[in-house]
Parts: structure tokens; C-alpha cells; sequence
């Protein structure tokens, strides 16, 4: 298992021990079931659902409330951003956070546009809307 949503499961299960309610080994077969089906099978949806109800002391696992939920997304979106992709033209390693910058400044491989042929179509475009 992913050693953060290791920890995330391991705070859960102490957390349920401080109010008392420790978790039995049915509890335990039960709410990994629910987990994977309140975080789609997604490691870090599961940590924050996790992590939710050990700050809040809730006994079970509920869906994210509309705070956690958008501390998620933005968590996410932060993480995507550094993630390393490859260009789809020159196959070099970029980030979603870089990929615009690269593609129309940097690459030597991505398409862009001809200006005088942009302009030609352009007055041709304007040339048959005049005919009309
Ligand atoms: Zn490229």
C-alpha cells in the first residue's frame, strides 16, 4: 500500500480507538469496502476521506464536505501541474505547468501557425462573405 494512505489508515484506526470505538475486524473488512467506493479506488481521494474523519472524530467514512473537498482539488490540481509529462511533438520531459510555454515558444517539433497563410485565408474568407 501507498506508505501515505498506510499512515492516513493507521491515524484512522487509532483515532477510532480515542473515542472509544475501536475498530473490530468486521468494521475493519467493512469500511475498506466503503473507502474504495467513497474514493473511486483513488489513493489520494482515499487519504483525505481518511484524514477527514480522524480530525473530526467521526466513526465512520463519509464523502469529503465542501471544505475538504475543495483543499482536495486544489491539492490536486497543484500536484498534476508537477507532474512530469512527455510533449506530444518532440517527446521531451515536461510539466503540465510548463507544457503551454513549451509548446508554442519552445519546442522545435510542435506545428504552428503560418501567419501569411492565417492572413490569406482569412482575406479569402472575407472575399466570399463580400460576394454574398
Ligand atoms: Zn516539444
Amino acid at each position: 500500500m501507498n506508505p501515505e494512505l498506510q499512515e492516513a489508515w493507521d491515524d484512522f484506526k487509532k483515532s477510532r480507538k480515542e473515542i472509544k470505538y475501536p475498530l473490530t475486524s468486521t468494521a475493519i473488512k467493512k469500511l475498506r469496502k466503503k473507502l474504495s467506493i467513497l474514493s473511486f479506488n483513488n489513493e489520494q481521494l482515499a487519504i483525505a476521506i481518511l484524514n477527514q474523519s480522524s480530525e473530526c472524530g467521526y466513526r465512520g467514512l463519509f464523502p469529503l464536505n465542501k471544505q475538504n473537498q475543495e483543499m482536495y482539488e486544489a491539492a490536486e490540481r497543484a500536484r498534476r501541474k508537477r507532474e512530469t509529462i512527455q510533449c506530444q511533438y518532440c517527446f521531451l520531459n515536461i510539466t503540465e505547468a510548463t507544457k503551454q510555454r513549451h509548446e508554442s515558444n519552445e519546442c522545435t517539433m510542435a506545428p504552428r501557425p503560418d501567419p501569411v497563410r492565417a492572413q490569406g485565408m482569412i482575406d479569402e474568407l472575407m472575399m466570399k462573405m463580400g460576394k454574398n
